[in-house]
């Protein structure tokens, strides 16, 4: 069983089907796992992204500047990370949302010997803003946190139930990894995460499990060490 854990939930899982916004039903479903998971014993960081408001990336199709959009983006991981310690603390658990960008009204500063403590004293961690700069994704802010917390695994809880071959949305085809390694999902391309992220783990030793939250129950059932998803090792 793992004994401290960096936990990546997607902007997009929150918005559940929708896509867009925070579904109300599933972010205390989420929050009830997370509490399980606490409940074992586990000191658990969370890294929210925040796709289901706003992209960096695809803003620059309405001609954005990658900047501003960024900031944008950083800004919709906060509102996701205090909608996500709202539904932790309605289960009776202490949360601190550390933002990467200073917003003393709304969120502590991420000072690293500070989250180790809340982290010690049993309290969750929401880092918030990502790593605080554009042109950087939640993914590699996850990788960075997992790191500096010493997690024992990094978990990426996403909308598919694993790493395959090709999307198996669109691809029948495609097959799943049991395990894999950092390196070949550079060498055949995967879109696991971007790149950034995948060397940050990759040269650290970061271990990853990427597995579906869809499934109730699954966050648990892998902190408890049971093998769901693919296993990412370096
Ligand atoms: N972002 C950024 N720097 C970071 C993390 C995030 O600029 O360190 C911005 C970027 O625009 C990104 C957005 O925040 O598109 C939302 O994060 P992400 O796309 O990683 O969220 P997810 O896909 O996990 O919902």
């Amino acid at each position: 069983m793992y004994k401290r854990v960096l936990l990546k939930l997607s902007g997009e899982a929150l918005a559940a089907g929708s896509g867009f916004g925070i579904d109300a039903i599933f972010i205390h479903k989420v929050a009830e796992e997370i509490a399980a998971v606490h409940a074992l014993g586990c000191q658990i960081g969370i890294v929210v992204g925040g796709g289901n408001f706003f992209r960096g990336v695809a803003q620059q199709a309405i001609d954005m500047d990658r900047v501003a959009a960024d900031h944008m983006g950083m800004l919709s991981t906060v509102i996701n990370s205090i909608a996500m310690q709202d539904a932790i603390e309605k289960r009776g658990l202490t949360c601190r949302v550390m933002s990467a960008i200073e917003m003393h009204q709304v969120a502590e500063p991420y000072i690293r010997r500070r989250a180790m403590r809340h982290l010690e004293k049993g309290r969750i961690v929401i880092f918030a803003a990502g790593t605080g700069n554009p042109f950087f994704s939640t993914d590699t802010a996850a990788s960075l946190r997992a790191m500096e917390i010493k997690a024992d695994i990094l978990l990426k809880a996403t909308s598919v139930d694993g790493i395959y071959t090709a999307d198996p949305k669109t691809n029948p085809e495609a097959t799943k990894f049991e395990q894999i390694t950092y390196n070949d999902i550079l060498r055949l391309n995967l879109r696991v995460m971007d790149t950034t992220a995948v060397s940050l783990c990759k040269d650290n030793n970061m271990p990853m499990m990427v597995f579906s939250m869809k499934k109730p129950g699954n966050i648990v059932r892998v902190v408890g060490g049971e093998k769901l998803g693919s296993l990412v090792t370096a």
